[in-house]
């Protein structure tokens, strides 16, 4: 529920509010705002006489959430949320790029792509060091090796860092590399996995799942945010359906909903999504019309040689046409990249 407090309430009231919550073990999150203070309270409701936290003073009322995700819902919080990344900010008027091959296979591969992907204007470098691969045959990623050549990267390029991270005991030590870490479509319900990113200081880019409602995508950024972690980027990189003739079928009708529904920043993955790197172009132009805040790319200096997701590679040629194109959309929608 929110408890939302007079314009004028006074500070030793608003203490009061916090000091009865907290004794019925809600957990607290209090917004203060310029005009007014407004106070998230997450817990067993039925244990709660809302009439009576309404009746003290300083409440001007209390109004319940009714979306089983709390923090990251729209009624929790009306305005846009910015999730800050250094000097970065997603969710605001600018869009950005995150761009770079799908694994990480060599420092000579990563520094290539970086340069090039940050000439055509993209802000961060992907780069999957830890892969998780259907096939157990298939290339499981450098690891640490692979971080240290992400870190390396970003001294030369300036470029932020985003990179998957796939299991819980690992999330330390991708937290040191990474500036914004990566929750996997195939991890979006690994419970013990959100928490631990709950508690680390970066940001998250939260996947969507492939078989996930938007219900689904969002409750899993609650268990983010509910452990403390604010920093939460959903992205949006395709659905299973019946069709066949693409790796997956790329929801874009989820960018709108998400952010009804959300505060959060929305991103959109078409490599993935499509699986075919002629048509990333075209749904990158149409995620920024839907209203995305930016865009994750898979761009590799010679996707033929690619040890990951090749065919929907674009060229780094392919990467600076496709940013012309959406720069040309994100015109028209009154926002920079
Ligand atoms: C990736 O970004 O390389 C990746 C594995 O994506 P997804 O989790 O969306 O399949
Ligand atoms: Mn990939």
């Amino acid at each position: 529920m929110i408890v939302v407090m007079h314009s004028g309430a006074k500070k030793n009231q608003i203490d009061d509010v916090l000091q009865r919550l907290k004794k019925l073990e809600f957990q607290i999150h209090l917004s203060e705002g310029v005009e007014r203070t407004i106070i998230g309270a997450i817990g067993d409701k039925t244990i709660l006489n809302e009439v009576a936290i309404e009746a003290m003073p300083g409440v001007e009322k209390v109004v319940p959430i009714l979306q089983p995700y709390k923090l990251v819902s729209r009624e929790f919080r009306h305005h846009d949320s910015v999730v800050r990344v250094g000097e970065l900010e997603f969710g605001g008027g600018q869009i950005h790029v995150m761009a770079g091959p799908c694994a990480v296979e060599s420092s000579e591969q990563l520094m290539k792509t970086a340069e090039l992907v940050r000439k055509s204007g993209a802000t961060v470098l992907r780069g999957g060091a830890f892969k998780p691969r259907t096939s157990p045959y298939a290339f499981q990623g450098l690891e640490e090796d692979g971080l240290k050549m992400l870190a390396e990267a970003r001294e030369k390029t300036g470029l932020k860092i985003v990179t998957e991270v796939v299991d819980p005991r690992t999330v330390e030590l991708v937290a040191q590399y990474a500036d914004i870490l990566q929750i996997g479509a195939r991890n979006m319900q690994n419970f013990f996995l959100l928490k631990e990113v709950s508690s680390a200081n970066k940001p998250v880019v939260l996947k969507r799942g492939p078989s996930a409602t938007i219900e689904e995508w969002l409750m899993a950024a609650e268990y983010i945010m509910s452990g403390g972690n604010y920093g939460v980027i959903l992205c949006e990189r395709g659905i299973r359906t019946f069709e066949p003739y693409l790796r997956n079928t790329l929801d874009l009708s989820a960018v709108p909903v998400a952010k009804h529904l959300s505060h959060l920043p929305v991103i959109v993955d078409p490599s993935h999504a499509l699986g075919k790197w002629r048509f990333v172009t075209p749904m990158a132009r149409a995620a920024i019309a839907a209203g995305a805040d930016g865009l994750l790319i898979e761009v590799h200096p010679d996707p033929a040689s690619a040890l990951c997701d090749g065919p929907q590679s674009l060229t780094p040629d392919n990467f600076a046409d496709l940013m012309n194109e959406v720069k040309k959309v994100a015109e028209i929608m009154g926002r920079t990249i």
